[in-house]
Parts: C-alpha cells; sequence; structure tokens
C-alpha cells in the first residue's frame, strides 16, 4: 500500500478471521542500528529515519491510543530481520492523492476533512499529551474509498482546466460522503510533558527550563503542520515551495507566503484568517486546538460536516 525507505506496508488478511483486512507495515531491522543524531533535521531530510527506539516509541505511542480518527494498532511482532506492525486497513489511501486527483477540495470537504484531523490532535493533545510530528497529507488515510458522485465546481488556475469535470467529493461520513479520514505514521511521535498537571511524565519538577519551554511549544508544531494541510487542500498547492532546501528553509523560517492570486481569489477571508492564524512564525501566537475548534470558519454552517465524526 506505501512504501518508505525503510518500510513496505501491505495488505494483508488475517487467515484466522478475527480481524479480516489488515495493512502490516513492515520496518527492516538492519538499517536501524545507526546512533547518529539527526534529531534537528526536518524529517525529510533524515539520512536514516528509524532507529530501534523509534519503532518501539512509535508501538508503545500506538497502544495507548483510541479515536476513530487514529490509525489503530492491532498487534507488533518482529522477526530476526522485520518488525511487524499489524494497523486497522485504510483502503481509501492517502489524503495526497486524493489532492492530487481532484486539484482541490471545495471549502466545505476541506473543512470536513480537517476538523476530523483536528479531532485527532484534539485527543493526542489534551488527553494523551502526544504529539505527532509528521501531520503531512501522505500520512492522513481515507478509511474507505472515496467516492466522487458531482461535477467539480470551477477551475481555481490556468492548468486546472483539464481536471474541471472529475467531480467532487462530497462532505460527511454516510452514503455519498468521502467518509472518515484517519492519522497514520506515529514514527516521529513523541509524548510530552504536560507542565500545569505534570503528567503524564511526572518529576517536572527536576526539569530544565529550556525542556519546559521546548514541551510548551511542541504541540504547536502540529497545528502549524495543519495550517500547511489545510492551506493544501484549499488550493492544491503546499503554502511553502522552492527547489531549492536553503530557499525554502528560509522561507518557512521567516513564514514567507502568500495567497496567491487566481488560486485563492474565491477562497473564503474567513478561511485565509484561520490559515494564517496557524501558519504563524511565533509559536506563542499561533493558534492552539482549542482556538482552531473555535474559529468561525471550522464552527462552519455545515451540519454533516460540524456533527462528523
Ligand atoms: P513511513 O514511516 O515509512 O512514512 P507510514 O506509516 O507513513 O510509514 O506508511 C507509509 C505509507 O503506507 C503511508 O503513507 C500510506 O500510503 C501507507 N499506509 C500506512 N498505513 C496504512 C494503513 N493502515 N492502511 C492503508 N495504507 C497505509
Ligand atoms: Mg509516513
Amino acid at each position: 500500500m506505501g512504501d518508505g525507505a525503510f518500510s513496505n506496508v501491505y495488505r494483508a488478511r488475517d487467515v484466522r478471521g478475527e480481524y479480516g483486512e489488515v495493512a502490516i507495515k513492515v520496518v527492516r531491522k538492519y538499517e536501524l542500528n545507526s546512533s547518529q543524531n539527526d534529531d534537528h533535521l526536518h524529517p525529510d531530510f533524515k539520512k536514516v529515519p528509524k532507529t530501534r527506539s523509534n519503532i518501539l516509541k512509535e508501538v508503545q505511542i500506538m497502544r495507548g491510543l483510541n479515536h476513530p480518527n487514529i490509525v489503530s494498532l492491532i498487534s507488533f511482532s518482529e522477526s530476526r530481520n522485520y518488525y511487524y506492525l499489524v494497523l486497522e486497513l485504510c483502503p481509501g489511501g492517502e489524503l495526497f492523492h486524493q489532492i492530487v486527483r481532484l486539484t482541490y477540495f471545495s471549502e466545505n470537504l476541506g473543512r470536513h476533512v480537517i476538523v476530523q484531523v483536528a479531532e485527532a490532535l484534539r485527543y493526542l493533545h489534551e488527553e494523551k499529551g502526544v504529539v505527532h510530528r509528521d501531520i503531512k497529507p501522505e500520512n492522513l488515510l481515507f478509511e474507505s474509498i472515496p467516492f466522487i458522485p458531482t461535477k467539480n465546481p470551477k477551475p481555481r488556475g490556468p492548468e486546472d482546466e483539464d481536471k474541471a469535470d472529475e467531480g467532487e467529493f462530497l462532505p460527511g461520513i454516510g452514503a455519498g460522503g468521502i467518509g472518515r479520514i484517519k492519522v497514520a505514521d506515529f514514527g516521529l511521535s513523541k509524548i510530552v510533558w504536560d507542565t500545569q498537571t505534570m503528567t503524564p511524565c511526572g518529576t517536572v519538577g527536576y526539569t530544565a527550563p529550556e525542556i519546559v519551554k521546548d514541551e510548551r511549544y511542541s504541540k504547536s508544531v502540529d497545528m502549524w503542520a495543519m495550517g500547511c494541510v489545510l492551506y493544501t487542500l484549499l488550493c492544491g498547492f503546499p503554502p511553502f515551495y522552492d527547489e531549492s532546501i536553503s530557499v525554502l528553509t528560509e522561507k518557512v523560517a521567516k513564514g514567507q507566503y502568500t495567497f496567491l492570486s487566481p488560486w485563492w481569489d474565491d477562497i473564503s477571508k474567513s478561511a485565509q484568517d484561520l490559515v494564517s492564524h496557524l501558519l504563524t512564525v511565533d509559536p506563542e501566537k499561533r493558534y492552539t486546538i482549542q482556538e482552531f475548534m473555535a474559529h468561525p470558519w471550522v464552527r462552519g454552517t455545515d451540519e454533516e460536516t460540524t456533527a462528523a465524526p
């Protein structure tokens, strides 16, 4: 179903019939034993993205999770050369592919999708003290195969025209709707310390200020990423892009993005306002999950969307 640099994901059937169809993430062990510290690198630029402790952490974190918008871990085992993560199957595939297929999502459809991602993040951030740290369209999966019942509204940019009649998904979980979306890939996720309740890690009393500060900001990385996903959903291309990694890094650091015309001309001011509160460089000013949920664009008027999931 998907291939990473160090893992392959297969669709499989439980022959005992207990779980039916599942996804199995197979991670090769022999490429894991690197001690190289690349924690400071963006996941996409890591030379060795998976270490043994990363896999065990991914499993440990996933075991503690139970939410309709998060891919569940069914079981974990290992052989001499591989780790096996047996996962709930999401046959609908990556949000990434659906954006490519559709060019962009309508505001209602975009809301339907991003609200479900936000529900997952609210659960992770507020109930579990977990930050995902790798929220992106490749790691957001559809539970079922998306159905395309109607025509696409209209092209937003010149090169969209050839895709204009490919159709549009409808929001909603039930028949005819695009269905449920689930957050996958906890390979970079981390448990953070809640400085208020001192859970789940306990002795914060001895923690250095730079760490406490770090932890406070770490949830905000998921909010930034969600802003990038929302931006991309609505217009079909990411907020930050450059062929040169150093230029791209500079643009991200400065928060240099625009609501590019003509693609953004017909997207509501309310949606743009929400995106700009997520793509705020200062993590203290960036929207938290609570502020996101309270924004008028998220609360919306589309009943089906606000009732989901
Ligand atoms: P990696 O750490 O290599 O990015 P992921 O967990 O993101 O591993 O899995 C890689 C890809 O495999 C995903 O982007 C997705 O396309 C596919 N995949 C992963 N888990 C599932 C699943 N439960 N159901 C369907 N496809 C999946
Ligand atoms: Mg992934």
